[in-house]
């Protein structure tokens, strides 16, 4: 007992100085028991750099699905892939939709805007709509992409066209619940930082059979890619889906996730949970997702109307434990 808690005085003092924390160190913080005392001060002390380094600023990003089609991706946990397409209807926004859905987002005053779609979406057509929708975006609002894997030459494109920064991860058990290439989807997020656009990193999807050394994997990658908008997020148990029976992480285990990776990944910008814990913006995380159309984790095509959170709701969320938004 006395060992383990000098072992997270150590890893505490380690962040009070600014020092990179180890994987060791991490999985000490992913191995502390949850509602222990130790957890409490896990959850504390993320909270604490993030009120020391992000102040009371909350933000808030909105993501746009764009379709919802039958994915080559086949994610085993996901309403899209292809094996499993169980989203109500196959579906695709115009030029127009997207537009339009965009203004009303940004009327709300959001701090970044998402548009997501399928893997093998057409990148020409993406582009135009991205277009589009830059014209009508204030200076101050990020325009990232949610798109499947690329080479230099598109990230190159994806600037010019206005993107500020890309969502991209490997996924937990990428090229095993999912058809996607690991080493693909590394040479994309090479692809991002070669051509000078923001990562934005997630640990996900969550689940009970990932083990800590796994989901620790994932912090270091953010840090290997020096990620400033950071999140964990949780499998969703879709029903249908391959991975369903596997179940969930509970909310309390993915905010100890979080307040680790708060810890380990140290981003400078904002740390999000995802779907939206109130429970976990006492750990450090001071970002939230809203969504709009479609989501991976949804079979409704209108998210926003079914699982997703609402602009507002989000916001509340944020207001509710102190921290100010646009
Ligand atoms: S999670 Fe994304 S890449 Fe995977 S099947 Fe779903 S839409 Fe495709």
């Amino acid at each position: 007992m006395q060992g383990e808690v000098s072992a997270l005085e150590n890893i505490f003092s380690k962040v009070d100085r600014n020092e990179d924390l180890t994987r060791e160190d991490a999985l000490v913080l992913l191995k502390i028991e949850n509602r222990s005392d130790d957890f409490y001060r896990l959850l504390s002390k993320a909270n604490e750099l993030s009120q020391k380094e992000y102040g009371n600023k909350g933000y808030v990003f909105a993501q746009i699905g764009l379709n919802s089609a039958p994915c080559p991706g086949n994610c085993k946990f996901c309403s899209m892939g292809c094996e499993n397409f169980m989203v109500e209807e196959e579906t695709e926004k115009s030029m127009e939709e997207v537009v339009e859905e965009a203004g009303r987002a940004l009327a709300q005053n959001i701090d970044a805007l998402f548009l997501m779609t399928t893997a093998d979406y057409d990148i020409e057509k993406y582009i135009e709509i991205s277009r589009q929708v830059k014209k009508i975006m204030p200076p101050d609002v990020m325009l990232i992409a949610n798109i499947g894997d690329f080479d230099l030459k598109t990230a190159k494109k994806l600037k010019e066209t206005g993107f500020t920064g890309i969502y991209h991860i490997v996924r937990l058990n990428e090229g095993i619940d999912t058809a996607l290439d690991p080493a693909q989807r590394i040479q994309t997020l090479d692809a991002i930082r070669d051509a000078g656009l923001e990562l934005i990193y997630c640990v996900e999807p969550i689940g009970p059979e990932h083990t800590y050394e796994q989901i620790a994997e994932e912090m270091f990658r953010a840090r290997e890619y020096h990620v400033d908008i950071m999140a964990c997020m949780k499998r969703v148990g879709v029903e249908g889906t391959p991975l369903f029976d596997r179940g969930e992480i509970t909310d309390l285990e993915l905010t100890k996730i979080v307040a680790a990776a708060r810890l380990v990944t140290r981003p400078k910008k904002s740390m999000n949970v995802h779907e939206p814990k109130q429970m976990a913006l006492l750990a450090g995380v001071n970002q939230l997702y809203a969504e709009i159309g479609i989501n991976p984790r949804d079979c409704a095509v209108e998210t926003g109307n079914n699982r997703g959170f609402s602009i507002a709701a989000v916001k509340d969320m944020l207001r509710q434990v102190g921290y100010t938004t646009k």
